[in-house]
Order: C-alpha cells, then structure tokens, then sequence
C-alpha cells in the first residue's frame, strides 16, 4: 500500500546504453496503491526494483516505450524472474509497441533450456512463463490494475514505432515517454501532467564529442531545453530528467537544472537511480 501518494513514482534506471557504475539501464517503476507498472526493463532493473521494494514477481505490468536494447535488455530477467517468483502461477502483461510480441517470443524462445531445466528440477513448475503481450498503435486506452493508461505514437526515427505513456490514478497523472524529440503525440501525453518524465541528452555537450556514433544522436532525443519547453507547454507540474547523455556528476547537477528552468517555472528533477517522486 503506498501511503504517500496517489502515484509514487521510482526511477529504476537512469542510465544510457553506455554502462555506468551508478546508472542501470533507462526503466521507471509506478506504484499506485497495490499495482505496480514497470516501465521499459533496461540493464539491472532487477536489482533496482528490489532497491525499491519491488519483488518482479509483484509486478502488475511492464510497458515497453521501443525497442531499443538499453531500454529492454534486461526483459528476460524481468519475465524469468516473475516466473520463478510467482511458481508458475501468475501471468505477466506486456505491452509495447508493434513488434513487442515477436521480440519477447524470441526471448522465451533464448530462454528454452533454462525453462526446461526448472520444469523438470521442480514439481512446483508445471509450465513455462506465461506473458500475455498486447500491440498498440497509439491512441488506446486500457488499464492495469487501477491505473488507466493512454499511449501515443512518439518520435524517434529511425526507431519506430515508439510509444509513450500517460497513467492516471486517483486524480494524479505521470506521463513516462521514452526516447522522443517533441512532437503531437509528447504533447498531448504530458498535457497538465502532475509528473514529466523524459530521457534528455545535453546537445551542446554532445556536439563537442569527437565521436561520429554520439553525433548521430543528436538528432532523435530531447535536449534539455526541449524537455524545458515541452514541459511548460503543457503545463506539467514536475519535470524529471532521466537517462542523460551525457550523465552528469552531481556538481552539474545546478547547470542541468537551469538549462530547463530558462523555459519552465515548475520543479525540475535531476534523476539518479532510485530517486522517487510522490505525487498526490
Ligand atoms: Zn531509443
Ligand atoms: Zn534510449
């Protein structure tokens, strides 16, 4: 039971696909009363859901923004894990964009021997890891456990299809959008948002990296000013800044945080892993 919040919300992972000691890979937990919605399952998001008292298990259900590896490599964990937790027994919903299925059959299918092994070892085990995967489009609208969820299509070319995300829960609304430059869909996910979440590079640092493969992704994420803008367009209420490229140390912290506080009045976090955000 939360007890602070209509929506608590715990960044599992801030990280970027370059490995950090401190950062696991880009995931996002919500916890609303007893369902509990993982968002994108990046490097070592097992450990950090149990860092924040998350058995997978106990998961209600997982989102999937796209499927980029930082941000679903770690997915096999989650479903092995779920599986083994729950004895079998409980079946985890997925949902993801278009190719969400095929991708996490094919992780069942890496996942063959260690499955048969299990079965075979424990009476308990009478059957593999039950998922139930769910395509969207964007512009759906379902629900897991008490939270109701709007997905739209985002923007993050070549990458596509990608999505994000809009929970609501008790008069408390968390847009969680993944990998995306603004864009119609950002917008109407993050309209009058208690709590913004958006994965950000800092452009004028990444121009000045001599690296060809870092300048190719200028040009499909937010920067820290877009998220600034986007959040004040839309009226949200907190900002949080995830999965930053480059990751800052905390003495940047303050320069970060101006950059978008030039563009938006609101509360501007700067995420590390684990950081949690009460929204009531
Ligand atoms: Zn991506
Ligand atoms: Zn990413």
């Amino acid at each position: 039971m939360v007890d602070n919040g209509a929506m608590e919300i715990t960044l599992t992972g801030t990280g970027s696909p370059l490995p950090d000691p401190n950062r696991a890979g880009p995931s996002t937990l919500v916890k609303a009363d007893e369902t509990r919605i993982l968002v994108d399952a990046g490097r070592g998001v097992v450990m950090r859901l149990a860092g924040a008292s998350t058995m997978p298990n106990q998961l209600s259900g997982v989102l999937i923004t796209h499927l980029h590896s930082d941000h679903i490599c770690a997915l096999g964990d989650v479903i092995t894990t779920h599986w083994i937790m729950s004895q079998g027994i409980a079946t985890l919903p997925i949902h993801g964009p278009k190719g969400t299925a095929q991708y996490v059959s094919r992780v069942l299918d890496s996942l063959e021997p260690d499955i048969g092994y299990r079965i075979s070892h424990h009476d308990l085990l009478r059957n593999g890891p039950m998922v139930e995967v769910t395509e969207h489009d964007g512009g759906d609208h379902f629900s897991i456990g008490d939270v109701q969820i709007e997905c739209a299509r985002t923007e993050h070319a070549p990458v596509a299809p990608t999505l994000g995300y809009r929970l609501a829960h008790r008069g408390v609304v968390a847009a969680l959008v993944g990998d995306t430059i603004p864009c119609e869909g950002l917008a109407k996910l993050v309209e009058s948002a208690d709590v913004y979440v958006q994965t950000v590079i800092r452009d004028d640092i990444v121009r000045n990296i001599p690296s060809a493969m870092l300048q190719d992704i200028l040009d499909y994420h937010s920067t820290v000013s877009q998220a600034g803008q986007t959040a004040a367009a839309g009226g949200v209420r907190t900002l949080v800044l995830t999965h930053m490229v480059p990751p800052p140390t905390p003495d940047q912290y303050d320069e970060w945080r101006a950059i978008a506080a030039k563009h938006f009045d609101g509360e501007v976090v700067i995420g590390d892993d684990l950081t949690t955000i009460n929204a009531d």
